[in-house]
């Protein structure tokens, strides 16, 4: 069986993560990793949530930084500031005993004058909601000369919100040299469009199958009144004990 040190994860990475219970990489971290660490060009992965992908662009990303400079080196997009807060403390759970390395989560609905302050102290990995990044951008406030990576995470999710604009916006701003990773659950003519037009002959991975959602994942749909939903959810939460659970609202 492949290990995260065979796929070249050093080890004050794999102290972080063997804290975490990671023993071994799953297949889309088995794929991704070395093709990040080797700088091997783009890549379009199709993968859903709970396969992985965070930590397989994560681990990299935390090992390719150069603590020593003081400024952002790679940037992360994620439709939503939900996301984005995952992302950010999943990457520094990753790198707890990686020493001075600084990630930031950027997001809307937050006071920009905060992020703005943590920026301006000096931050290596930038996960930010599109919209949020561009106002930043158009402020001056950020600066992504030095962006080697950057990762377009939920990409069709991304579109689905009607990010398009800003995407694009952001892409031109990056420097033409960097690499791209684009993942998403599936691939509209829209994602492809954003692989066709700021991607350089990415290699596709495909974790699952396209298109389609986790085959390990059951889902179970319950059709109540409006005014019963609060209840219909205690009497979920009732009967399952054990169970961990995000509520997506609109
Ligand atoms: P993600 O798709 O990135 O949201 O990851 C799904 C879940 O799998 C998260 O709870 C991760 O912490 C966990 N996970 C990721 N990689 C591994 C691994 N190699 N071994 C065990 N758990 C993992």
């Amino acid at each position: 069986m492949t290990t995260f040190k065979e796929i070249g994860i050093k080890d004050q990475v794999l102290r972080g993560i063997e804290e975490l219970g990671f023993e071994t990489p799953m297949p889309i971290q088995e794929k991704v990793i070395p093709v990040l660490l080797e700088n091997k060009g783009d890549l379009v992965g199709l993968a859903q949530t709970g396969t992985g992908k965070t930590a397989a662009f994560g681990l990299p990303l935390i090992q390719l930084t150069d603590t020593s400079k003081k400024y952002p080196q790679a940037l992360i997009l994620s439709p939503t500031r939900e996301l984005c807060m995952q992302i950010a403390n999943d990457i520094e759970k990753y790198s707890k005993y990686v020493k001075g390395l600084k990630v930031l989560a950027v997001y809307g609905g937050a006071a920009i004058i905060n992020q703005i302050r943590s920026l301006d102290k000096g931050v290596h990995i930038i996960v930010a909601t599109p919209g949020r990044m561009l106002d930043l951008i158009n402020r001056k406030r950020v600066d992504l000369s030095h962006i080697a990576k950057v990762v377009l995470d939920e990409a069709d999710e991304m579109l689905n919100m009607g990010f398009k604009e800003e995407l694009d916006g952001i892409l031109e701003k990056t420097p033409d040299e960097k690499e791209t990773l684009l993942f998403s659950a599936t691939m509209p003519r829209e994602v492809a469009r954003i692989s066709k037009n700021y991607m350089n002959n990415p290699q596709e991975i495909t974790c699952g199958t396209k298109n389609a959602g986790s085959s390990n994942v059951t889902h179970v749909c319950y059709m109540v009144h409006a005014r019963d939903r609060y209840m219909a959810l205690k009497r979920i939460a009732d009967i399952n004990p054990s169970i961990y659970g995000i509520i997506f609202c609109r």
